[in-house]
């Protein structure tokens, strides 16, 4: 048989689908793949179940349905005092993965440069190669995972086409500084560079932490493309109900790849999220609070279990070195993990290009119920 497409050659399976796999296995709590264990509200199912009994079942408009373009645009005006044109500026996506696809090949032309700061979410990558991009990568060091500023500006050039920003950082917790986007916007004008900035987790700030988008500071929202999704707000990563906020003409590039990607989203969870938005108010508060109990309950815990966690700031991870604990790297450490205590973590160093950091600690995902918490504590805590 011929070859297929060379850039999926080394293209391996997700280390969340491995993870989760491998937990299965060997019957261990999986705190690795992000997602909870438990259901989003139920008020939440009903919404949906009443959109389909309404007979909103057909194709949904290839830009989303009108009603949640327009409830996403009050939603980002209210809290952020972002302004976009439901008609021209939001589109809505079969999750922030499609709107990551689509931005890129929208965006990225063969041999175009294009910034990842490391560890990085993995569909950016793999998304990049299939554009042909040469991707540049930036890290972020340990403990604060912040970038060496020269290691930065050096970077970018004239070449440069985007950088991608995960606001909320999936897998440190990290939430970045208005000093750190600045210093991004700053960059990214001198080079005439685009800005995806996935904020999936923008809702899941601690602390008192505000989510801070790139879009609402300087004059960033004309080069910013910026990415959501209810998976995570609403407890629930299987509807795959993303969205894309952009100015009208990168909007139109962006809609081009979509049309012929998925054509359009799914239509009783589009009408089921729109609902779900206009009672964000009420919901957010017991939202927040219910997930940093659950931060701060495994943070403890994993402390009394000998790992030093990095204390997030944001999303429903945490990660902890093990320097102290193994010799062994991330990935072996992880497998010792789920085949001795029966606990399943995500081995970071697949999230690296350049550096060796990611074989010194391991990810958690703390977005479970406070019996698994309690039991993959006990698990990490014994000598088994
Ligand atoms: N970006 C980041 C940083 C993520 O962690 C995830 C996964 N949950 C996604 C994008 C994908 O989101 P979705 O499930 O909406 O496609
Ligand atoms: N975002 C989730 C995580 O970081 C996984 C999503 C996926 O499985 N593709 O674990």
């Amino acid at each position: 048989m011929k070859t297929p497409n060379f850039s999926i050659l080394n293209f391996k399976e997700s280390i969340f689908a491995t993870m989760t796999k491998m937990a299965q296995k060997n019957a261990a709590i999986n705190l690795s793949q992000g997602f909870p264990d438990f259901d989003g509200p139920p008020w939440l199912m009903d919404l949906v179940t009443e959109a389909m009994k309404s007979g909103h079942n057909q194709y949904a408009p290839t830009h989303g349905i009108v009603e949640l373009r327009k409830t996403l645009a009050q939603t980002y005006k209210k809290i952020y005092g972002l302004e976009f044109d439901p008609m021209d500026e939001i589109t809505i996506t079969n999750g922030a993965t499609e709107a990551i696809f689509c931005t890129i090949m929208a965006l990225v032309n063969p041999a175009d440069e294009v910034i990842v700061l490391e560890p990085f979410y993995d569909s950016y990558v793999a998304t990049l190669n299939l554009a042909r991009a040469k991707i540049i990568p930036v890290t972020l060091y340990r403990k604060e995972f912040r970038w060496r500023i020269e290691e930065l500006t050096q970077a970018f050039s004239d070449k440069t086409k985007l950088i991608i920003l995960n606001n909320p950082h999936n897998p440190t917790g990290k939430v970045f500084t208005r000093e750190e986007l600045e210093t991004i916007i700053h960059l990214a004008e001198q080079y005439d560079a685009y800005i995806l900035s996935d904020e999936v987790y923008e809702f899941l700030t601690f602390d008192g932490v505000a989510h801070l988008p790139i879009a609402t500071l300087m004059k960033a929202i004309e080069r910013t493309v910026t990415i959501s999704s209810a998976g995570k707000t609403f407890g629930v990563t299987g509807w795959k109900i993303g969205w894309i906020l952009a100015c009208g003409a990168i909007s139109h590039h962006i809609r081009m790849i979509h049309q012929f990607n998925t054509f359009s989203v799914c239509t009783p969870m589009q009408w089921g999220v729109n609902q779900a938005l206009q009672r964000l108010d009420e919901y957010l508060p017991t939202f927040r609070r219910l997930y940093q109990e659950k931060r701060d309950f495994f943070c403890q815990g994993l402390i009394e279990a000998s790992y030093l966690p990095i204390i997030p700031k944001g999303t429903y991870f945490t990660v902890a070195p093990i320097g102290q604990l193994t010799q062994l790297h991330d990935v072996g450490h992880c497998m010792e993990l789920i085949e001795r205590k029966k606990v399943a973590a995500i081995p970071p160093s697949v999230f690296y290009l350049k550096s060796q950091e990611g074989q010194e600690y391991i990810r958690f995902c703390f977005a479970k119920k406070a019996e698994t918490l309690e039991k993959a504590l006990q698990n990490l805590k014994s000598r088994l």
